[in-house]
């Protein structure tokens, strides 16, 4: 099966096949007596919650497409709430004793499979509400649920999916994964940030993997061809050897580079840091050569929890990460929730387009108590190790002005309680939405330090979704528009005298290091995996002839021409890089 590769190594082993929420895929688990209150309990809970969402999903569509489309939610509530099909779930719980949602999936397929075989069409469509209505009632009964199973996996796997939210993939049992394999995705889907940061080899985008892979199937996954290889010949295995010994003799060869500065050939300095998702990375940062870290994303410590983090848990947590870098500086991104990241207990109603919706500053702008938290958590740890903060996703200058506001508002009071912070700790704003990069020149006046995110600016700039693989083909990171953004940005922050940096996939891309460097950006921030080829690469370009290719791109009308003429510099400068 072919796919798009988006972290790279292979590993083979036998699959498992997270069918989400697939009826034949929940879990039966014997109960007691005792239990069964407690069981229809959590069913009620449930189906309160469902018809919550659904009645919020109602208006939504009501408000956006009429109360045509909106009706056949009524249908939905409908089933939700039929007697019947309760009672029935009701008698097999106290029948069998078995757990919940395991009795509503048996009964509600029934149900589905009944409707399904009759020769009528309006009862077909009936049975696909039915599932509809099952899928999520059983997300809200399973929450954490299942997600504790994937915790205990009993052996390695790879692990194939429809597609692994964030909230998901933080719950996994990282040593029993040997690679990640999914339907849906692109480069920078968070399952491919996180799967890269966890240097799982990945594969997104295949299509039908989920449905047409078994469980316990042997297979190889190359995670630098994007390809998922079943029942592998000897001959492939014995092919797949040779690539090992490459790789083993590059990642020699890139060691060397681990105490040495990232410097470009004709002495430029450039800061190369690496981006995290929790405090024990830094153990990785700290082996990579790194000289820090330029983005810490927040977000797994809430993804990883049923709870919300308090202060104090935040604190403890991004002190850690601070003092282990100590003096190197450790850059804490504020928390972006929404898009693809969600914490399921939160209650943010769903969105018909989330990475368009409440999202990132937005959300902790309104959910002031949930920024506080994370704020003082920050300050206050700033006083243990080199802290610098930063915002995500400002669009416009009134949500830089508030936050920075609300910043100092916790300074005033950490101040007042004799609490210690660093006084002179930087703020940053992530540049990521194209109005931002328009508004570059104020809003560098209030911060002391940009970073560029790619992996949104690109999707933003140009409406390509950053999760669809049906338009990958469309993200284009050096498409023209962007280079000019970016160089946007640098201009303005430059003309402040304030530094930029690059967190975005894109400056873990040896193809992109030309461009980002003759666009004048001052830092780049990578997987820590990615740090040692990065540094690798601009060890051995000139800034003039990164200039040279920048200034081209910029006067450019094609985004093929601009990456041939990138990656053929690269290839020329660093072709141990592409031997895999
Ligand atoms: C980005 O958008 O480039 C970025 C670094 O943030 P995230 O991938 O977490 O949205
Ligand atoms: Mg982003």
């Amino acid at each position: 099966m072919h796919g798009i590769a988006v972290s790279p190594g292979v590993c083979r082993g036998k699959l498992l096949i997270l069918t989400d929420n697939r009826v034949d895929c929940i879990p039966r688990r014997a109960i007691s007596e005792d239990e069964i209150p407690q069981q229809m309990t959590r069913l009620e809970q449930a189906v309160t919650e469902t018809r919550r969402q659904l009645l919020a999903v109602q208006d939504k569509v009501n408000a956006g497409m009429g109360a045509k489309d909106a009706s056949i939610f009524d249908a939905h509530l409908l089933v939700l709430e039929d007697p019947t099909l309760l009672d029935e779930v009701s008698r097999y719980v106290e029948k069998e004793k078995v757990n919940i949602e395991y009795a509503f999936a048996q009964v509600a397929e029934k149900y589905a499979k009944t409707l399904e075989a009759i020769d009528d069409e309006y009862l077909r469509e009936r049975a696909s509400d039915m599932r509809d209505v099952t899928e999520r009632l059983l997300q809200n009964l399973l929450g954490t649920f299942q997600e504790l199973d994937l915790k205990h996996l009993k052996e390695p796997y790879i692990i194939v999916a429809y597609d692994l939210a964030p909230s998901r993939t933080a719950m996994l049992d990282k040593k029993n994964v040997l690679g990640f394999a999914t339907d849906v995705g692109g480069k920078t889907s968070h399952t491919a940030i996180m799967a890269r940061s966890l240097r799982i080899p990945a594969v997104v985008g295949l299509g039908k993997a989920s449905g047409e892979l078994q469980n316990g199937q042997y297979a190889l996954l190359d995670g630098y061809h994007g390809q998922v290889i079943i029942n592998p010949t000897d001959q492939t295995l014995f092919e797949y050897g040779q690539l090992a010994r490459i790789q083993l003799s590059l990642e020699e060869k890139l060691r060397d580079t681990i105490d040495k500065p990232a410097v470009t050939l004709d002495g430029v300095r450039l800061t190369l840091s690496a981006n995290i998702e929790q405090a024990e990375d830094t153990v990785a940062v700290k082996e990579s050569g790194a000289e820090g870290v330029g983005l810490f994303r927040t977000e797994y410590l809430f993804l990883n929890s049923t709870t919300l983090p308090t202060e104090e848990q935040q604190y403890e947590a991004y002190r850690r990460a601070a003092a282990a870098l100590k003096p190197a500086p450790l850059i804490v991104r504020t928390l972006d929730l929404g898009g693809d990241k969600f914490m399921s207990h939160l209650n943010v109603p769903a969105e018909m387009n989330p990475f368009l919706g409440w999202r990132a500053i937005r959300f902790c702008l309104e959910e002031k108590e949930i920024f506080r938290a994370q704020l003082r958590a920050i300050l206050r740890a700033s006083a243990e190790g080199n802290i610098k903060i930063m915002y995500p996703m400002i669009s416009c200058l009134d949500e830089l002005i508030q936050a920075n506001s609300l910043l100092d508002t916790y300074r005033e009071e950490l101040r007042k309680e004799g609490v210690p912070f660093d006084e002179k700790m930087d703020v940053g704003a992530m540049i990521e939405i194209p109005s931002a990069v328009l508004m570059a020149d104020a809003l560098a006046k209030r911060v002391q330090f940009f970073s560029i995110g790619t992996n949104d600016l690109i999707q933003y700039t140009l409406a390509v979704d950053r999760l669809n693989e049906k338009i990958a083909h469309l993200y284009e990171p050096t498409n023209p528009s962007i280079l000019r953004l970016i160089k946007m940005t640098t201009n303005a922050a430059h003309a402040a005298g304030i530094w930029v940096g690059v967190c975005g996939e894109m400056a873990g891309d040896p193809l992109m290091i030309p461009l980002l460097l003759g666009l004048g950006v001052d830092e780049l921030s990578v997987a820590p995996q990615a740090v040692p080829q990065i540094k690798y690469l601009i060890r051995r370009v000139k800034m003039s002839e990164a200039k040279e290719i920048a200034e081209a791109a910029l006067t450019s009308e094609s985004s093929t021409e601009i990456l041939d003429r990138s990656q053929k510099l690269v290839r020329s400068v660093a072709p141990s890089l592409f031997e895999q």
